[in-house]
């Protein structure tokens, strides 16, 4: 309840505080027929009106469970007191019932449930004692009555506490989506606008490096290096594209026989630089030639996106197998590492824009892996244990006649 600590809800707490610290401490001087002869019972009275009154004053500063577990055991304590050191007065009796509402104001089912519990477990005692020693209590007068009378309040108390509970969870739940779904569109735009700006550098530096490409004078070793970078930056800006139409999808992607093979290949050897700079080794096992409907670029991006992520998985040596098949409808690709693998809940946020555990991710991967697997009515499968390891399947329709 962050809310609490709104200025208007502090003042508004305080208020109510100090009026119920007045009224305890009126019930303590005023018409007390044990103020005359402090004895043990009225000391305690006062003691625990201190107590909780301190408790009250303090709670904003430490909302820790322990303290609203205190709270809730100073105030029984000091509404049990009550009914025993005044046993003529009737309405002890039904404070004693309703000990579980306060605690409902904590918002927290299982301190309720502790509350119910305690004020269940503090009841029977007081009936038992009632029964053995108390003659001067009102309620012996009705023993069964009240004691069906305090279960139904404490069931109605529950069933309050379980509605109410349950609409501001949900209400809760509700207002988080909502943050975060403001706090997607605003890094989306800011990452759109940052996008659309990186776009000119970048064709900046290919034009140059094309340039440099054809320049009779570069010698080819260097040659095939530009053209690695310029596959690069052209990966890069389609990623930006990627990006930048994530908000506005045009569909107008050429679709051509794509050859998962040719795509494999290339992105592992791109991806084997890569990889080999941190000691990693690629594997590639194709069976058949498999071809595919699908835009070259985007299949590309996929399968980079998902070895990438594999190989960051991975320890330092380890080992990444990637491996394709077909039957006669699907195309399946399997990409394997033995890296750090992904708890359920982790596989379940794949896929969520902006979602990454790596320092420097983008958590943009794998949402444009699904955009792209959907587009061509593909599906990725993530299996994944933690610290074993992952595999993750990526099926397509097979290209029919071929
Ligand atoms: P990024 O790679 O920029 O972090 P991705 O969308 O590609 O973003 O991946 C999101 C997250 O999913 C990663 O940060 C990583 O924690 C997790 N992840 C993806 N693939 C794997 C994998 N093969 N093994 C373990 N974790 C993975
Ligand atoms: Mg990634």
């Amino acid at each position: 309840m962050k809310d609490f600590y709104t200025n208007v809800n502090k003042k508004l707490y305080y208020f109510i505080m100090f009026s119920l610290i007045i009224f305890m401490t009126m019930g303590l001087f005023i018409d007390n027929p044990r103020m005359g002869d402090y004895g043990i019972g009225y000391i305690l009275h006062v003691a625990l009106v201190v107590i909780l009154s301190i408790c009250l004053l303090l709670y904003p500063r430490y909302e820790t469970r322990v303290f609203r577990i205190i709270i809730i055991i100073v105030a029984s304590a000091y509404f049990y007191t009550i009914f025993f050191l005044y046993p003529d007065t009737g309405s002890g009796f039904i404070f004693l019932c309703f000990i579980p509402t306060f605690s409902i104001l904590f918002f927290n089912a299982k301190l309720f449930y502790f509350s119910l519990a305690l004020n269940s477990i503090s009841i029977t005692i007081t009936y038992i004692y009632i029964i053995l020693f108390g003659q001067d209590y009102f309620v012996k007068q009705d023993l069964i009555g009240n004691i069906i009378n305090f279960f139904g309040i404490q069931v109605i108390i529950f069933f309050i506490f379980y509605l109410t509970y349950g609409r501001i969870k949900k209400q809760q739940l509700y207002y988080e989506e909502l943050k975060q779904t403001e706090r997607l569109k605003i890094t989306g735009h800011l990452a759109a606008a940052v996008a659309h700006e990186i776009r000119n550098p970048l064709t900046v530096v290919k034009g140059f490096l094309e340039l440099y490409e054809t320049d009779p004078a570069v010698n080819d070793d260097l040659k095939r290096h530009y053209r690695l970078m310029i596959d690069e930056l052209n990966t890069a800006n389609h990623v930006i594209s990627q990006l930048l139409s994530v908000a506005k999808p045009n569909n107008d992607e050429s679709v051509e026989t794509v050859n998962v093979m040719n795509v494999l290949q290339s992105v592992t050897d791109l991806l084997r630089s890569y990889g080999l700079l941190r000691e990693n080794h690629i594997e590639l096992h194709v069976k058949e030639e498999c071809f595919i409907d699908a835009n070259t670029i985007e299949i590309k991006q996929l399968f980079l996106n998902i070895i990438k992520n594999a190989i960051e998985a991975s320890e330092i040596g380890g080992l990444v197998k990637v491996t394709a098949d077909r039957n006669d409808d699907f195309v399946e690709i399997k990409v394997t590492d033995y890296g750090q693998g992904m708890s359920e809940a982790e596989v379940e946020f794949l896929g969520t824009p902006f979602y990454s555990l790596k320092s420097k991710g983008t958590g943009l991967g794998m949402m444009i892996c699904y955009n792209i697997a959907e587009k061509y009515n593909g599906a990725i499968v993530f299996q994944s244990s933690k610290g074993e390891g992952t595999t993750v399947t990526i099926r397509f329709p097979s290209k029919s006649n071929l």
